[in-house]
């Protein structure tokens, strides 16, 4: 996986963080997908269960795990040098490191060198 850091990390539409890459990507996500993305291990752990117990294939039961403020962005702070901390309005907060953030960018070029929708997975560095 390669790294690269950010020129640009942007919030202007509260429902959508880009960031500018110092290669030229950009990268536009969905806050909600971020949320659902959330590498920290909480987050993991309710993916797993609700991956258990999603019967009904691609029937996704999020309102059940939180209020709807769990998908509001309430800051964003920077992690070091390597991750972006984001700070949920439901109290919850999500360290994203820049090497996940390029790994998970939805774009259309991403998800053809991907193969396929970006997954959440486990991080390999922690911060
Ligand atoms: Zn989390
Ligand atoms: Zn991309």
């Amino acid at each position: 996986m390669l790294s690269r850091h950010p020129l640009e990390i942007s919030l202007s539409d509260p429902r959508r963080l880009v960031i500018r890459w110092e290669d030229g990507h950009a990268s536009e996500f969905p806050v909600d997908i971020l949320r659902d993305f959330c590498p920290c291990a909480t987050c993991r752990k309710a993916r797993m269960d609700r991956n258990e117990q999603a019967e009904q294939p691609k029937k996704r039961s999020l309102n059940v795990l939180g209020a709807p403020t769990r998908f509001e962005v309430d800051g964003l702070e920077h992690v070091g040098r390597y991750a972006l901390g984001v700070n949920w309005k439901d109290g919850h907060r999500s360290i994203f490191t820049w090497e996940y953030f390029s790994a998970i960018c939805p774009c259309d070029e991403c998800r053809m060198v991907r193969g396929g929708p970006p997954q959440p997975f486990d991080p390999l560095i922690t911060v």
